[in-house]
């Protein structure tokens, strides 16, 4: 029932406060020492230095922008104080970091937990919330009262580098996504149509459920028959988005990057292919 939380932005916050609330002590350390207050109000201890925050807990949290950060941080201990610490790393980055991350920390004597939150900090601690954690099984088992403080546990495997890699899977779709309904609204906008007036539209618009259930069996077998759908169709669509888009004074920057993809879907033979026929065509444009 103790645990050390470093890295005090909204989410390192939000957590060490979740821990607060479920009657652990809690051991705090961040950067900006300020950021610490609140909760040391609350009842959190700060600790003095990392090593101190470190060594306080067997139990380490770690809640940071960035992989550099961890070792910006980690470095002003002494390596001996990571020895046969449990650091459960809840920072973004991406699966090849991870894995250094867990080979670093490994060299020192303490095992990575990698895990990818998939909701923001009011989330935590909330019911459904959930976070992909991967690393040693038995090691999340061992901690799973302590984790389930923050968000339920999905669990996608050994290798420390998969939380990360199904976090940036889940955050590409996110982003662009979430793009996609920004720039609908900027042309709504440029029509006075407001984002209160658009909503019921676009709650509908951006509900793929039906999509998603109905693609992914036909990419799982490679299926990609033009029956219901045809990427020519999907190029003649994006052209009047882009034109729509232009025509309103918007930036179409956005769906014409996406007309791009398409054209090259149809360059490379798939204008009578279902638009699941992009998911070769981008697969092929690696590196
Ligand atoms: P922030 O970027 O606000 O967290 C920053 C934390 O990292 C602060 O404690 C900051 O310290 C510290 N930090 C950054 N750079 C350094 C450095 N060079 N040396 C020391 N400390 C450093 O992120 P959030 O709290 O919002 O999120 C934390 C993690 O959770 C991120 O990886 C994020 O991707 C992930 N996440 C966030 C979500 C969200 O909605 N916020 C949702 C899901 C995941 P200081 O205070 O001193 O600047």
């Amino acid at each position: 029932m103790s645990v050390t939380v470093i890295g005090l932005g909204p989410m390192g916050q939000a957590m060490a406060a979740a821990y607060l609330r479920a009657g652990y002590e809690v051991t705090v350390w961040n950067r900006s020492p300020a950021k610490a207050d609140d909760l040391v109000t609350q009842g959190a201890r700060r600790a003095g230095s990392v090593e101190e925050a470190l060594t306080a807990n067997d139990l380490v949290v770690l809640s940071l922008t960035d992989y550099d950060a961890m070792y910006a941080i980690l470095a002003q201990a002494p390596a001996a104080a990571l020895a046969g610490r449990t650091v459960v790393n809840l920072t973004s980055d991406t699966p090849d970091r991870a894995r250094e991350a867990a080979a670093w920390l490994a060299e020192r004597g303490a095992v990575q937990v990698t895990g990818g939150v998939q909701v923001p900090p009011p989330g935590i601690g909330t019911p459904g919330a959930s976070t992909y954690y991967s690393g040693p099984e038995d090691v999340i088992e061992k901690h799973r009262s302590a984790l389930e403080v923050l968000t339920g546990i999905e669990y996608v495997g050994a290798d420390p580098g998969l939380a990360a890699l199904y976090y940036q899977i889940g955050i590409d779709m996110f982003w662009t996504g979430l793009a996609g309904y920004l720039h609908g609204q900027a042309v709504a906008e440029a029509n006075g149509i407001s984002a209160e007036r658009f909503l019921p539209h676009a709650v509908k618009t951006m509900n793929f459920q039906y999509f998603l259930e109905f693609y992914a069996p036909r990419i799982a077998a490679g299926d990609h028959r033009g029956d219901v759908d045809r990427l020519a169709m999907g190029v003649a669509s994006l052209e009047h988005v882009v034109h729509t888009a232009r025509a309103s004074g918007v930036d179409p920057a956005l769906p014409a990057a996406v007309l791009d993809v398409f054209r090259r879907g149809v360059a490379a033979g798939h204008g009578q292919d279902s638009l699941t026929s992009l998911v070769g065509v981008l697969k092929d444009q690696r590196a």
